[in-house]
């Protein structure tokens, strides 16, 4: 078993602490709420969409280091892709946080989330990276209830 501090990146911390597109869109296009009870993680995702191509997003709530993070760093990610690229990069991040394939040659692809792959080695801990990426789609398709990971 890995130690915490190693799943505990430095970059994971960092963005925990100074999350990057933390604020509420006004007005927005889309936007949906995710919680992870599991975990207590709960975060809103803005978006603002122009066609395909999602233009500007945002995110608020609150979650440990870990969601945190990885929503801080997708919102990074994301911003100037397309809905598919999303998709594309979402199913990535997936396998990765699932331990389902090895980040090792994705990582241009993957750019800094790879650094979410310690992540498959706490099985728990998957709901916490992907909360925001579920809630994610449920922006973009335009649910009205809550997402729950349960
Ligand atoms: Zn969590």
């Amino acid at each position: 078993m890995p130690d915490l501090r190693d799943l505990y990146q430095e970059v994971i911390l960092e963005h925990s602490k100074s999350p990057r597109n933390y604020r509420e869109l006004k007005p927005a296009d889309h936007k949906a709420e995710g919680y992870n009870p599991l975990c207590g993680d709960r975060f809103t995702i803005y978006l603002q969409m122009d066609g395909d191509s999602i233009c500007d997003i945002g995110f608020q709530g609150s979650g440990c280091a870990i969601s945190k993070a990885s929503a801080s760093m997708m919102t990074q990610a994301l911003k100037g892709k397309t809905k598919e690229e999303a998709e594309k990069l979402f199913h990535r991040f997936h396998e990765v946080v699932t331990g389902k394939t090895e980040s090792h040659g994705h990582e241009a692809e993957l750019g800094k989330l790879a650094v979410f792959a310690g992540v498959s080695e706490f099985p728990l801990r998957v709901k916490c990276a992907t909360l925001a990426w579920h809630t994610l789609e449920a922006a973009i398709e335009g649910k009205q209830e809550a997402v729950s990971t349960e």
